[in-house]
């Protein structure tokens, strides 16, 4: 008896097994989000950032796992989802290659302050605060949902990491968003704090990458010093501010790189704005990378970095939000500024970057300046499947003229109707998944908390 009811149990399980299994992939939109195979079907327009591809019109792209796995027409894909592409504009995510996550706790602080004065008034003083990993993890939460909304699929956070806690529950943020992600730790007094959280939170992560944040300045040549040879030691890059106001180039920051050794291939630098021919040519002479932020240039009242200039020399250049300083995630209004700014200054329409170029920046030249563009910035087969689908049938969009102008100057992140990560849908059908008035609520106590500790 004992032997029949195991046998008849076995049964049982086994039936449950089919049954299960049965549920969890029999759905669509669940293959979708996890991985599996989605072609995005007859596109009216493929933008794929690839020079031997171009850019393409009524084709397919598809999905396997995580990597594209072909983007032409016509494409056999057996059972997999589907996403209607009529109508639709695909290209690569958005590479972000600087910003301050956490900053979206400060959106609004100190908006009429140039540089030294905001950081004075919504930054340092949280240094030696009880801001912590919870109020870190809120407000990285919202960024990486509101980034993810505007088609953003890699951020490069440069952390300030202002304890131990702040930096990790920034860590567990990044980690839960399913971007793409570079951390930039700024480097505190513990770089055994930082090895750990590299091995036991980083690496386990295939999407995620470290670097270490550093302060150029000739007052802190030493810390320098010791951010340049933990970035060695790691095999990561070193990340700074260089020259983004007009009082930076007098505490010596390029002087302190060359001292501290850390002008060689890989290092990014923010900004650049104040840079004599020289100093960009050294930079270039260098393969040192930067990243423009234009958004935060107009709103900080910085300058205008002079990217005609950086693409003569071929020096690496790609765009970022920078945080708390353009107060949005919007990478269009991004891409717009950065076009704007050179005609604005230059008064001249065919100026660097074209709108075309603008794109460029955004996507494979971010890949360019992290080093990692054998894996995203194009859509490329056996890359990884980063890209978002923009609708264009919308009222701020249609109708149909130039859509290559167009996606520049008409887009807004409630165009971006999917957005894929290493294949994994993190917007559907024109929807963030994540439970969002949770996450404003948590960012909005955070907030409130930062708005007690800061001087008012
Ligand atoms: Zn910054």
């Amino acid at each position: 008896v004992g032997k029949r009811r195991r046998v008849f149990e076995l049964f049982v399980l086994t039936i449950a097994l089919i049954v299960g299994g049965f549920l969890v992939s029999g759905t669509g939109s669940e293959s979708a989000e996890s991985g599996g195979r989605t072609v995005i079907r007859n596109a009216s327009m493929v933008v794929t950032m690839d020079p031997a591809l171009g850019t393409l019109e009524n084709a397919d792209v598809l999905i396997e796992g995580d990597r594209i796995a072909a983007v032409c027409a016509g494409i056999q894909a057996g059972r997999a989802k589907v996403v209607d592409g009529r109508g639709k504009i695909v290209m690569p995510g958005f590479v972000d290659v600087h910003t301050h996550l956490w900053q979206s706790l400060i959106r609004g602080c100190g908006t009429d302050k140039e540089l030294n004065g905001w950081l004075g008034g919504c930054v340092f003083p949280l240094f030696g605060s009880p801001i912590n990993g919870q109020d870190a993890y809120a407000g990285v939460r919202l960024s990486t949902l509101d980034a993810i909304s505007s088609g953003v699929t890699t951020v490069t956070d440069w952390s300030h990491a202002f304890n131990p806690g702040f930096a990790r529950g920034n860590v567990q943020a990044l980690n839960d968003s399913r971007m793409r992600y570079v951390f930039a730790y700024y480097r505190g007094p513990d770089d055994n704090e930082i090895r750990t959280v590299k091995r036991t939170m980083i690496d386990p992560n295939p999407l995620g990458h470290l670097q270490i944040g550093g302060r150029a300045a000739m007052v802190a040549v030493e810390e320098l010093r010791g951010a340049e040879r933990l970035s060695r030691e790691l095999g990561v890059a070193l990340n700074v501010h260089l020259h983004e106001s007009k009082a930076d180039p007098a505490t010596g920051q390029m002087e302190s790189l060359r001292v501290a050794g850390a002008l060689r291939p890989g290092l990014l630098a923010n900004h650049a704005i104040h840079m004599t021919d020289a100093e960009l040519d050294e930079l270039a002479a260098h393969d040192v990378r930067v990243a423009h932020n234009p958004l935060s240039n107009m709103r900080l009242a910085s300058g205008i970095a002079k990217l005609p200039d950086m693409k003569a020399r071929t020096i690496k250049v790609g765009l970022g939000l920078d945080g708390g300083t353009n107060d949005t995630s919007d990478m269009f209004n991004n891409l717009r500024a950065a076009v704007g700014l050179q005609r604005a200054l230059s008064t001249d329409p065919a100026r660097y970057p074209t709108p075309a170029d603008a794109l460029r920046l955004a996507t494979l030249g971010g890949a360019e300046v992290l080093g990692l563009d054998k894996e995203i910035g194009s859509l490329t087969p056996g890359k990884k499947a980063d890209l978002q689908v923009i609708d264009t049938h919308q009222l701020n969009f249609a109708p149909r003229v130039d859509w290559a102008s167009q996606l520049v100057f008409n887009t807004q992140p409630t165009n971006v109707q999917w957005v894929f990560v290493n294949g994994v849908a993190l917007k559907k059908d024109g929807r963030v998944v994540g439970d969002i008035d949770r996450t404003i609520a948590e960012a909005q106590v955070a907030a409130d908390k930062i708005s007690g500790i800061l001087p008012s």
